[in-house]
């Protein structure tokens, strides 16, 4: 009968610096929201449906999309989860959310922020609006967060 060694287990951590490019369009989505107020999208020849954040090309239709279209402030959150801890790098005291949120005038859902600390509120369906920094760096942060309405 043999032994079991026991394994040791090394822990560390590696920070990976890094850039990217962000592409024709997601460049345009964040001049739209850093410099014009607005948030665009892109709809579909085919199929009609809008994506927010844009697409080149339609998921279902594998149609290339170049018609932009403004889409509302206000939207519907789709599924959500709640911070309760904090870290270095949270963009708000928690408890806050982060929602994926469609909105007006959209057909797909985006990752974002929900300022608000009751639990109770959270709810799928709820309507929110977003909230613009003043200073803006045409980033997806330049909408600070979304609040219920
Ligand atoms: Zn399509």
């Amino acid at each position: 009968m043999s032994e079991e060694k026991e394994k040791k287990i090394y822990r560390g951590r590696i920070k990976v610096p890094y850039k990217h490019t962000a592409g024709d369009y997601v460049e345009r989505f964040m001049e739209a929201i850093g410099k014009e107020d607005k948030i665009m999208g892109v709809k579909c020849p085919k199929c009609g449906k809008v994506y927010v954040p844009p697409k080149m090309v339609c998921f279902e239709c594998f149609e290339k999309m170049e018609e932009w279209t403004e889409v509302g402030k206000q939207g519907t959150v789709e599924g959500f989860t709640i911070i309760n801890h904090s870290t270095d790098v949270m963009p708000l005291k928690p408890p806050f959310g982060y929602a994926i949120i469609v909105l007006d005038g959209a057909d797909t859902g985006f990752v974002h922020i929900i300022n608000e600390s009751d639990h109770e509120k959270f709810k799928k369906g709820m309507r929110v609006e977003a909230v613009f920094k003043d200073r803006r760096q045409k980033k997806i942060t330049d909408i600070e967060y979304f609040k219920p309405i």
